[in-house]
């Protein structure tokens, strides 16, 4: 409990960004505290040995900040899941619905396989999108999903409901 309050101590509400009536929760300050992302790095490692999982893979952008040291200090590979045309080998592609439009994210199919459990980890979960989109495109590469973890969620959105429904009895957890 005293890690949650650093952690929430260092995540900024900016009002009215990226446009009116939207707070964005600012992590910057977090990662900018070495005390504060050192441990939140030591939650996400815990995380990974507790639900098992062999790979760790972050949603980019923010998510690469957060989920590549959490795979190091926890011992296992990162694996990136970008938004479309970033990665140059054979990649699995998954389109979600936002607000407005859709989007696109991608993952190199070699970098998973069958025997791999997988911790997905972003920093925010809004809508559950991203993280939908996510878990089916580790379950098309063959892995099993291990978790899904956030540092924080925007409850008043229900993500959770719809990421839940995608983990099909794997756990959500958000800091
Ligand atoms: P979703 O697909 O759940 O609607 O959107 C989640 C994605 O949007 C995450 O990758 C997250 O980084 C980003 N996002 C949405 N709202 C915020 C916010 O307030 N702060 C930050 N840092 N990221 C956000």
């Amino acid at each position: 409990d005293e890690v949650r309050e650093l952690l929430a101590a260092r995540i900024h509400d900016v009002p009215d960004y990226p446009k009116p009536g939207v707070t964005f929760k600012d992590i910057t300050p977090l990662l900018a505290d070495p005390e504060a992302f050192s441990a939140l790095t030591d939650v996400l490692a815990a995380l990974v040995a507790r639900h098992g999982a062999t790979k760790v893979v972050g949603l980019e952008a923010r998510g690469f900040i957060l989920a590549a040291p959490a795979a190091v200090r926890a011992g296992v590979g990162f694996v990136p899941v970008r938004k479309a045309g970033k990665l140059p080998g054979a990649t699995l592609s998954q389109t979600y619905d936002l607000e407005y439009g859709s989007a696109e994210i991608e993952i190199h199919a070699e970098d998973l396989g069958a025997g791999d459990r997988v911790l997905v980890i972003d920093d925010v979960l809004a809508t559950g999108g991203t993280a939908d989109a996510s878990v089916q495109l580790i379950r098309r590469a063959g892995a099993e999903v291990a978790g899904v973890a956030m540092l924080l969620e925007l409850s008043f959105l229900d993500g959770r409901s719809r990421v839940e429904r995608a983990l099909e009895g794997a756990p959500l957890d958000a800091l």
